[in-house]
């Protein structure tokens, strides 16, 4: 099938360090867009307009968009296009250390202030990690999040139990959200093309969580070392944290692997730790 490109050229210098693989097929959009589901009320953000792909179909479609662009390159065209655009708010900064919560708190009107946010991407591959676990600690000011990301990181978020790509991101975004692979884009609906096929993510923080971890950094601690040697078992990254009796405390056989150990299973490990390390009364 002809692809419809996304209708603009450009002499902008794609830049590496920001990971900017720019959209370029009209159909691939318009799939993104349907996927999304903008409501006239909604308060959106998106992180990386890059070259305006996703704005540009949604700015018209929600009541606020901000938008967060570190390159400065890109300001003064994003500028141009949206300034007059009632939803149109522009953050000139870096993504990862936006306080996502000021949005809330900054709304003109109350019912906005409110509202909890929904945030979308096509994110800098490069940063897409580190960006996530920021963006789960505003949780509780988020609806839904829809991500373009590598395709292997989709398949890492989304793993189950016992399956290869099932480790600590599935374990620390399937503990804050429910997670959703949509679908598969290849390289060529990106100006560069990346090397490897990506796809998007729909992640909707739980109202309330399934299994409730007592400290959330405990949590964190234990699901990080028990992944710390993939090849090892629990009872080997786990030593110095967890006895062997105590993992069995947990209902979890000490000899297998942490691949193989569902979010509810980390987050018994986590309590008895964080019980076990409380000061005496
Ligand atoms: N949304 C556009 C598209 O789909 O064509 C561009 C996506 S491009 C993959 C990623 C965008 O994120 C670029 O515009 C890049 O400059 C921006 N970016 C990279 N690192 C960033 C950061 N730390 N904070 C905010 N934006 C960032």
């Amino acid at each position: 099938m002809a692809k419809q490109t996304s209708g603009r050229s450009s002499t902008h210098k794609h830049k590496k360090q920001f990971g900017q693989n720019f959209l370029n097929n009209g159909r691939i959009i318009d799939q993104i867009v349907a996927a999304i589901r903008p409501q006239k009320n909604d308060h959106m953000v998106e992180i990386g307009p890059g070259e305006a792909a996703l704005t540009r179909p949604l700015i018209d479609r929600v009541k606020t968009l901000d938008i967060i662009e570190i390159d400065n390159d890109l300001i003064a065209p994003l500028k141009i296009q949206f300034a007059s655009k009632p939803a149109f708010n522009l953050h000139h900064t870096d993504a990862l250390k936006f306080d996502y919560a000021t949005l809330l708190s900054n709304s003109k009107n109350e019912s906005e202030a409110t509202q909890s946010l929904r945030i979308v991407g096509n994110l800098p591959y490069n940063i897409s990690s580190p960006l996530m676990f920021h963006l789960l600690t505003y949780a509780e000011c988020i609806q839904d999040m829809h991500f373009m990301l590598q395709k292997e990181v989709v398949d890492r978020i989304t793993a189950q139990p016992g399956i290869k790509a099932y480790g600590r991101l599935s374990v620390m975004l399937q503990y804050a959200c429910q997670t959703e692979s949509l679908f598969t884009v290849g390289p060529e609906n990106f100006t560069p093309p990346p090397k490897v096929d990506s796809a998007i993510v729909r992640l909707i923080p739980h109202a309330s969580k399934p299994f409730v971890a007592e400290n959330e950094k405990a949590f964190k601690d234990i699901v990080r070392q028990s992944f710390s040697q993939k090849r090892k078992t629990l009872r080997n990254n786990l030593k110095g944290w967890l006895s062997v009796e105590q993992i069995e405390q947990c209902g979890i056989d000490p000899s297998i692997r942490a691949e193989t150990i569902p979010v509810e299973g980390f987050v018994k490990l986590a309590n008895l730790h964080f019980q076990c390390n409380q000061p005496s009364p």
